[in-house]
């Protein structure tokens, strides 16, 4: 395994003065057995190094953003640019505007769009203008999605199938948790009883309309659809939280995507059907790698947004030249033809391999791949909601995780998070991975 006292030295001193080390608690390795978490100096496109000079290759892609590769030179340039040019105005930009249009015409739906400064303000915000527009202070959403930090979405399922939520973070009061309902994913007939309850006052159906946060999760055939459908009969608005799959499978959003062979082998893909939202929220890969958020959606509820309407939303770095510049560049370089055929093929090599090593190994392995992104659950069953993703083997990951890493193999330290392949791989860096994997699955059948 690698070395990596330098990682350990700087946790120690992070420890001091950074809450448990890290400023994003995904970041430590508590769900993997704890430790020293590696600290990375330096990315340049599929690789990272570590602070003991350790090279790792990288499917982590901070969550997502990074599907150029770290370091591309096009968003390097795009960002010295911006800051040559002075990198905060507080007027507005020329550059601004590009970019919405950029947005607006690869995501048809937002007839006007605001910028923010991440994705959990993103969500935030659309649900205000939400309640704004409706008059309504309910929100329904789904157990195991997640869509930022902000109280509302921090709420998670009580018992049974539809219930009022439970806080899931301590500061969130009762009386805001009370405001959230939480249904289980893909499963219509759980929406529906929650609606045929809290409808008329619901504002709005928050979703991923493909899950991101545990594990690749396709929407069932029509259960978009009926979604939409049955929120629109009760009178409240449908927002995509688009902040993970914007850009990631196809240019434009999961609103948009229409080819179906390139959403991958996930079950139901076949099925697909892009169904437009009233709302939209966006981040990650808009920004190349750069804080950014952006909402948007329908002209008439857009205006709420003040100064046109009542509803509050500002930013002093909101739409930043630097972000905005970053973002263009990154939209830019995804525009290339065949660069989401890559992402597909490079990624469907690599699951189909880490399955036929399960399957050698006889290692239990459920692979959700969509596109250039999946997830491995050690389990035996499918995954389709939340309750299947929690009742897989985190034991088994938290070993296989570390044992790739020591091979120099970066991923995320949650059993939930997916792979997120990267134009910068190359198929030298699929063998090696492919290699690791196989090392990593003989050691586990052997300790198990
Ligand atoms: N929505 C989704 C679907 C996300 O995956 C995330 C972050 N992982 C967020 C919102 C929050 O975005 P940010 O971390 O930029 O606040």
């Amino acid at each position: 395994g690698k070395v990596r006292k330098q990682s350990e030295v700087f946790y120690k001193e992070a420890l001091k003065h950074i809450v448990g080390g890290v400023n994003s608690p995904s970041r430590s390795f508590k769900a993997v057995g704890g430790g020293a978490p590696v600290f990375m100096k330096r990315g340049k496109g599929a690789y990272f190094w570590d602070v003991d000079d350790n090279r790792y290759i990288d499917y982590l892609a901070a969550y997502g953003p990074i599907i150029l590769g770290h370091a591309h030179p096009d968003v390097t340039e795009a960002i010295c640019r911006a800051a040559e040019n002075g990198l905060l105005y507080g007027t507005p930009t020329e550059l601004e505007v590009t970019f919405a249009q950029m947005l607006k015409d690869a995501i048809p739906s937002l007839h006007q769009v605001r910028f923010v400064n991440s994705g959990t303000e993103a969500v935030m915000t659309t649900i205000r203008v939400a309640r704004a527009y409706t008059g309504r202070s309910k929100i329904i959403k789904f157990a195991g999605c997640y869509h930022g930090h902000s109280d509302l979405v921090l709420v998670a399922a009580g018992s049974g199938p539809s219930t009022l939520g439970i806080p899931d973070s301590a500061g969130v009061p009762p009386s805001i948790a009370q405001e959230v309902i939480t249904v289980p994913f893909n499963d219509l007939a759980a929406l529906e009883t929650a609606l045929a309850r809290w409808g008329s006052e619901t504002a709005a159906v928050m979703v991923e309309p493909i899950v991101g946060n545990f594990g690749m999760v396709m929407p069932k055939a029509g259960y978009l659809e009926g979604l939409c459908s049955l929120a629109r009969q009760h009178g409240a608005l449908v927002i995509y939280d688009e902040v993970i799959t914007a850009f990631r499978f196809q240019y434009g959003a999961a609103q948009t995507y229409e080819e179906l062979p390139l959403l991958g082998d996930a079950k139901d893909a076949a099925a697909w059907k892009a169904v437009e939202p009233d709302l939209t929220a966006l981040g990650k890969i808009i920004g190349g790698g750069l804080p950014i958020g952006a909402y948007g959606g329908r002209q008439d509820i857009m205006e709420q947004v003040a100064p046109l309407g009542p509803a509050y939303q500002a930013g002093t770095m909101a739409g930043n030249p630097a972000s905005i510049s970053a973002g263009i560049a990154c939209l830019q370089a995804l525009k290339q033809p065949g660069v989401y055929a890559k992402l597909d093929s490079m990624a469907a090599r690599l699951a189909a391999g880490i399955q036929t090593a399960a399957d050698k190994h006889a290692i239990d392995l459920t692979i959700n791949r969509i596109g250039g992104a999946f997830s491995t659950h050690f389990c035996n069953h499918p995954i389709t909601n939340y309750e299947e993703a929690q009742d897989t083997d985190g034991e088994i990951f938290a070993q296989f995780f570390r044992l790739m890493l020591d091979q120099g193999i970066n991923l995320a330290p949650s059993k939930y998070e997916a792979w997120f392949m990267t134009i910068a791989h190359s198929e030298t860096d699929l063998d090696e991975t492919l290699t690791a994997v196989e090392n990593a699955f003989a050691v586990m059948s052997k300790t198990r």
